[in-house]
């Protein structure tokens, strides 16, 4: 289980002297087994939570357990240890790596032939296409979105967090990838925090959270929230329109 409990953070000071509280005073408990999908408006504080819990930022204020640890001082390298996967956003070219030896340092081995083909599948990529390719800008964003999912994958963890897997990724080839979340979800060994705007991940969510201006504006279930989601009517009781 994950336990967030009463965390804040605020980008650094800007030139004004400002400091911009992105994550106001957030509770947050996502039980193990679940796929969860968190969505909301553009700048919400979305990426920002993800990191948080991934250990890349550090939270101002407040704690963090996960399965009753507190990993509140955890930073990534540790928190990676410990069973978490992050597949961000934007992907990180790792310039020098071929995607073989990207997804053997992820999986923490070498794969055999059977498990890479197995993997590049669940993704929709070809293995004989890619597996020797440089990751550089090369690939395209959604051919780079694949094989960072796919090296989540093949990490095998117990949390993974994916930012917007959709991103980069046309329409029509994002439905094939829905099986891989579709799949994820029934194992029941791990718990997945998918960041989306996609009806169709959002519907087949345990539970869909809602996050507007760094706060929680609603939460529950697809049958629950879908119906009212996309209309123009659903306002965050922050006062935005939350058009998730
Ligand atoms: P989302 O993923 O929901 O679209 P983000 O978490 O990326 O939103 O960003 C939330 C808000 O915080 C945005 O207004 C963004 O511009 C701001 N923000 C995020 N990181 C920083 C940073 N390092 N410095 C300043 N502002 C930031
Ligand atoms: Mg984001």
């Amino acid at each position: 289980m994950l336990e967030l409990k009463d965390i804040s953070f605020s980008a650094p000071i800007d030139d004004s002297g400002e400091a911009k509280a992105i994550i106001k005073n957030l509770n947050l408990t996502i039980e193990n087994g679940k796929l969860t999908v968190i969505t909301g408006p553009n700048g919400g504080g979305k990426s920002t939570l993800a990191k948080l819990i991934a250990g890349i930022y550090t939270a101002d204020s407040g704690q963090m357990l996960l399965d009753g640890e507190d990993i509140t001082a955890l930073d990534v390298t540790e928190r990676a240890r410990r069973g978490v996967s992050f597949a961000f956003q934007r992907p990180v070219c790792f310039k020098g790596f071929t995607v073989r030896e990207l997804l053997d340092i992820a999986a923490g081995r070498t794969l055999s032939t059977e498990e890479s083909k197995e993997l590049f599948s669940r993704v929709g990529l070809c293995m004989h296409e890619y597996i020797d390719r440089e990751i550089n800008s090369t690939l395209s964003g959604g051919e780079l979105k694949r094989i960072e999912i796919a090296s989540v994958l093949a990490r095998n963890t117990e949390l993974n967090i994916f930012d917007e897997p959709e991103a980069g990724i046309d329409i029509w080839s994002f439905g094939k990838l829905i099986g891989v979340f579709e799949a994820l979800r029934e194992d029941k060994t791990s718990s997945q925090i998918v960041i989306s705007h996609q009806r169709s991940i959002l519907e087949i969510a345990d539970e869909i959270i809602v996050i507007c201006s760094g706060e929680i504006v609603n939460r529950g279930t697809p049958e629950a929230l879908l119906p009212t989601m996309f209309s123009a009517e659903s306002t965050c009781p922050v006062g935005k329109i939350c058009r998730a």
